[in-house]
C-alpha cells in the first residue's frame, strides 16, 4: 500500500527482504549513483509496489544520485522520470511493477544491471551474491545449480527460503511476492 515505507527505511528492507535482482540494482545505484533507464523503470515500480509514496520516492532518487546529478541537474534528467513511475506526467498511466516473467525475459545491455541475477549472473558472481546476504551455504548452492537449469523462478524461491529458514510454499513469481512473503515471514 502506497504510504507506508520511507526513503529512510530502504536500506534495511534491502538486507531483510529485497530479492536479488533488487538487492543488485540497490547496490549498482548506491555505488555508481546511477541507473539506466531500464533500471530505473524496473526498480522504481518495484519501490512503488513496496509502498513508498511519490515525495519519498523522488527524496530517495535525488539523494542516491546527488554525487553524478545534483540538484538542478536531477530535477531537469530524473525528476521527470521518477513522476512518470507514479503516473504524474506524460500519458498519467499507473505502472505497475515488473513481474518475475517480464524481468527474466529482458536483456540487459553492456553496463545495464536490470534483469533477474539467476539468469545473468556467472555461478561464481551469483554464489559470491547469495553468501553477502547470508543466505544459508546448502541454499545457496541448490539456488546456483537450479539457476544453471535454467530454472531461475525456483532458484530464487531456494534463496528465500535460505535466508529466511523456512519453505517458500508458494513459490517467486513477481518481486513484490518476494518481499510481501519475506515481511510476513519475519512477522
Ligand atoms: Fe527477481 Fe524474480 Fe529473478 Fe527472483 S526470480 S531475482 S524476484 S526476477
Amino acid at each position: 500500500v502506497v504510504g507506508s515505507v520511507t526513503a529512510g527505511d530502504i536500506p534495511l528492507l534491502v538486507r531483510e527482504s529485497f530479492p536479488l535482482c533488487m538487492v543488485s540494482m540497490y547496490g549498482a545505484l548506491h555505488e555508481q549513483h546511477h541507473l539506466k533507464h531500464e533500471g530505473r523503470m524496473q526498480f522504481g515500480l518495484f519501490l512503488k509496489g513496496l509502498g513508498l509514496p511519490l515525495e519519498e520516492a523522488i527524496r530517495f532518487w535525488r539523494t542516491e544520485m546527488a554525487p553524478v546529478a545534483p540538484g538542478e541537474k536531477f530535477d531537469k534528467q530524473y525528476l521527470y522520470n521518477v513522476r512518470h513511475n507514479y503516473g504524474k506526467e506524460g500519458q498519467r498511466k499507473d505502472y505497475t511493477p515488473y513481474t518475475c516473467m517480464k524481468i527474466i525475459g529482458s536483456t540487459p545491455g553492456v553496463g545495464q544491471v536490470h534483469g533477474c541475477p539467476y539468469k545473468t549472473f556467472g555461478q561464481d558472481s551469483l554464489r559470491a551474491a547469495l553468501s553477502r546476504l547470508q543466505v544459508a551455504p546448502a541454499k545457496v548452492e541448490e539456488a546456483v545449480l537450479k539457476a544453471a537449469a535454467g530454472h531461475f523462478q525456483l532458484a530464487c524461491a531456494s534463496a528465500w527460503e535460505g535466508k529466511h529458514s523456512c519453505a517458500c510454499d508458494s513459490g517467486i513469481n513477481h518481486p513484490n511476492q518476494y518481499f510481501e512473503e519475506s515481511r510476513k515471514a519475519l512477522e
